[in-house]
C-alpha cells in the first residue's frame, strides 16, 4: 500500500496512525515541514492507477504554502541549478502545473488525486504547519547528488527561516 495516501480520515496502516498520533499527542504549529521522496523508475508510469505519460527524469518538488512571500521554491531551484543538478522542465508534472521545478500549492491543485488529499504533505499543512515542501529526485541518480539535492532544499529552508521568513 501507498502510506503517503494513508493520512486522510479512515487510517489503514499502522504507520499512518502512529505519525498521525505521535503528532497529535504534542500539537502543536510547526514552522516548515519537509518530505524528502524518490521518483521510481517506471516507463508507462501508472501512479494511483491512472497514467501520466512520462514521470520526471530530473528534480522538482511540491511547495505547500498560502504565503508566497514564505515561499523557497524559487531559491532552491536556483542553487540546485547552480550546483549543476538537472531541474525538470515539463510543463505539468502528475496532472499539476509544473513552474519550471516547483509545484505551487494551494493554487496548483487540480490533480483530483490530491484535491481529495490524504498526502502527508496534505495532513501536516492542514493541521499541524502552514509551509510544507516535497522535494523529489529520481532514483536513478547516484545517491550522493539525490542526497545533495535534499539537503540543498532543507539547507535553503532554514536559511530563510533563520531570516525571520
Ligand atoms: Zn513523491
Amino acid at each position: 500500500m501507498n502510506l503517503n495516501r494513508d493520512f486522510g480520515d479512515d487510517i489503514i496502516s499502522g504507520e499512518a496512525g502512529i505519525i498521525k498520533d505521535s503528532l497529535k499527542k504534542d500539537a502543536k504549529q510547526y514552522i516548515f515541514g519537509i518530505d524528502m521522496h524518490e521518483i521510481p523508475e517506471v516507463e508507462g508510469d501508472l501512479v494511483d492507477g491512472k497514467y501520466y505519460g512520462s514521470l520526471p527524469k530530473s528534480f522538482f518538488m511540491w511547495e505547500n504554502c498560502k504565503d508566497k512571500g514564505l515561499r523557497i521554491g524559487k531559491k532552491a531551484l536556483e542553487t540546485l541549478k547552480g550546483k549543476g543538478i538537472p531541474v525538470c522542465s515539463y510543463k505539468e508534472i502528475l496532472g499539476e502545473p509544473n513552474n519550471n521545478g516547483v509545484i505551487w500549492y494551494p493554487e496548483g491543485l487540480k490533480n483530483e488525486m490530491y484535491l481529495a488529499s490524504a498526502t502527508f504533505d496534505a495532513y501536516l499543512s492542514k493541521h499541524y504547519c502552514k509551509h510544507v515542501v516535497t522535494s523529489e529526485t529520481p532514483v536513478i541518480w547516484m545517491l550522493d547528488t539525490r542526497i545533495e539535492a535534499h539537503l540543498t532544499v532543507l539547507r535553503t529552508a532554514l536559511e530563510e527561516k533563520k531570516k525571520g521568513k
